[in-house]
């Protein structure tokens, strides 16, 4: 097969009508089902925004911002296409609207662009070209899918449309388009109209680009009439109208797609061929295990976070969530989440007991002091009554705070974060981290990406782990205080995992024999687990869960 891909092919995916359609679970599937016929697919994304990456915009406004291994706070579809694809990508493999510009105008600056005239629609395109064109070549890939965020007749996205159209120019036969389009369904008629489609064609037709795919995003699956009134007006032939009607599983998507023939056709434009494609036990363990699973995993995320605007906790979490439902249907159970606003532990106590109707308890990241204290209540509630309790970054955090609070007796302890001149500092800003907050220098630079860590033997997260020297993803600004490490651990309080390098505490847990499962990481586990391949942290918890 490699000898026959001896050039990468790109596939554009942009959308058309409205945002929000699923444009990076569309892509995501797409490269899954390429990659079901033994091709070397990679993805990347496009954003059109001014921001430099996605690190420095609200979680509850933009979803989740999702950290490369080498440490780029990009859109949460990366994180789609890395577990839908089960690949670790790059800083490469993202780019927004900033960075283009920045990129640009710096090597303007530095007198790289020899005098010249340095033009918008000249060099910013060659720019994206370039690396657009660099991903194929750093990945090696048989097929880059390139998403282009928001849709198609915005100011913000004409030039990334245009570097696609210049790109099919130069590269004949090696580049297509997808558009994702809308189909709505007025209440008074109950049919799925066209119009809004057509209309989104006509506009990327205007930027000089026919689309070769449609891909239909609606409640209904596409009937052969309305296929055709598509095929006719759009001059995209009936085959390669795609439906991607509503389903209950996003991991069922790549089969939708298969059924149709959509990698037949695709591979059909490029004149390829490949043996066929498998999706057996990706649809086995990810769509038919949900569906019929009898036994139902109670999640409770205790969060600060809720939904605003078109946007929704779950937009903020999604890697987190995609974790858990992994390691649940690891066990062969569907999961049930409940989102539960600490802030009403602030004013009413005694509500915490809630927690009891849960299988486990998570605290997923988090910034700032809303909703902090509540978040401690609920900790002492599932530390005191044997709840599976899962803390990530912030949660791990706020457990070890309540812990010295609660247990080791240091009444007044906290994080610098909510309380920079606190007594008992358990959670401090890191030494390199004061530079930057002095300074307001916030952009991409927390302590991001991937960092070693030693699991410490005998542990409980040491037993679920296959190795002992591991590699996490990290996004945060403060620490484990080292000066209380004795006390606390004297208290009963286990390290079970250091950086090495910097001797950082990156995981603290209680033993067995005292909690079925309490464990705070530093890091972000949500980042490397895999729908087929769940984190052992989240399997751990799971399984606790289970066992309870
Ligand atoms: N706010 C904490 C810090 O910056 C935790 C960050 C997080 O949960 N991602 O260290």
């Amino acid at each position: 097969m490699k000898a026959q891909m001896k050039n990468t092919r790109f596939i554009f995916v942009m959308g058309g009508v409205l945002s929000g359609l699923g444009k990076g679970i569309a892509t995501s599937s797409i490269a899954k089902l390429l990659q079901s016929r033994g091709f070397n697919v990679t993805a990347m994304k496009i954003d059109p925004y001014i921001n430099v990456d996605a690190g420095t915009m609200n979680p509850t406004e933009h979803g989740e911002a999702f950290v490369t291994c080498d440490g780029l706070e990009t859109d949460q579809d990366v994180g789609n296409y890395e577990r839908f694809l089960d690949i670790e990508l790059k800083r490469d493999n993202y780019m927004t609207q900033g960075m283009v510009w920045k990129a640009v105008i710096e090597r303007e600056r530095n007198l790289e662009y020899k005098g010249k005239c340095v033009q918008p629609w000249h060099h910013i395109p060659e720019e994206i070209i370039h690396r657009i064109k660099n991903v194929g070549k750093k990945s090696k890939a048989d097929f880059v899918l390139v998403e282009i965020g928001g849709t198609v007749g915005e100011y913000e996205n004409l030039i990334f449309l245009e570097a696609g159209r210049r790109m099919r120019i130069s590269m004949p036969g090696q580049v297509l388009f997808a558009m994702v389009s809308y189909l709505p369904v007025p209440s008074k008629t109950g049919e799925m109209k066209t119009k809004p489609t057509q209309t989104a064609v006509q506009t990327l037709n205007a930027a000089g680009i026919q689309p070769d795919f449609i891909l239909t995003r609606s409640l209904n699956e596409l009937d052969d009439k309305r296929k055709e009134k598509i095929s006719l007006h759009c001059s995209v032939g009936i085959d390669d109208i795609i439906s991607s009607h509503d389903v209950d599983s996003i991991y069922e998507i790549p089969s939708i797609y298969q059924k149709q023939g959509f990698d037949n056709r695709i591979l059909e434009k490029f004149n390829l061929k490949a043996k066929k494609g498998n999706l057996n036990t990706w649809n086995k363990r990810l769509v038919d295990t949900p569906r019929n699973a009898k036994k139902v995993i109670k999640i409770g995320m205790v969060g600060k976070y809720f939904a605003t605007g078109d946007f929704t906790l779950s937009d903020s979490y999604i890697s987190v969530i995609e974790s858990l439902k992994a390691a649940v249907w690891a066990h062969n159970a569907k999961a049930e989440f409940t989102w539960i606003n600490s802030e009403k532990f602030e004013k009413h106590s005694a509500k915490v007991e809630e927690l009891n109707n849960y299988d486990a308890i998570v605290v997923p990241g988090g910034f700032g002091e809303r909703g902090v204290e509540g978040i401690i209540k609920a900790i002492k509630y599932t530390r005191e009554n044997n709840i599976p309790y899962l803390g990530l970054c912030y949660g791990m955090q706020l457990a070890t705070i309540e812990f010295a609070r609660n247990v080791a007796g240091i009444k007044d302890a906290n994080t610098t974060e909510i309380k920079p001149n606190v007594n008992n500092p358990v959670i401090d800003v890191m030494e390199e981290q004061k530079k930057k907050l002095a300074t307001s220098d916030y952009g991409g630079t927390m302590r991001l990406g991937n960092y070693n860590c030693v699991l410490s033997s005998k542990t409980h997260v040491a037993g679920l782990y296959d190795k002992k020297n591991i590699i996490e993803r990290h996004r945060h600004r403060y620490e484990f205080n080292n000066k209380y490490r004795k006390k606390l651990e004297k208290a009963g309080l286990v390290i079970a995992g250091i950086n090495p390098k910097q001797d950082l505490v990156e995981i603290i847990e209680l033993p067995v024999s005292e909690h079925p499962y309490f464990v705070g990481v530093q890091f972000h586990p949500e980042f490397k687990s895999r729908p087929m391949r769940p984190h052992p942290v989240f399997v751990g918890l799971i399984k606790a869960a289970l066992d309870k």
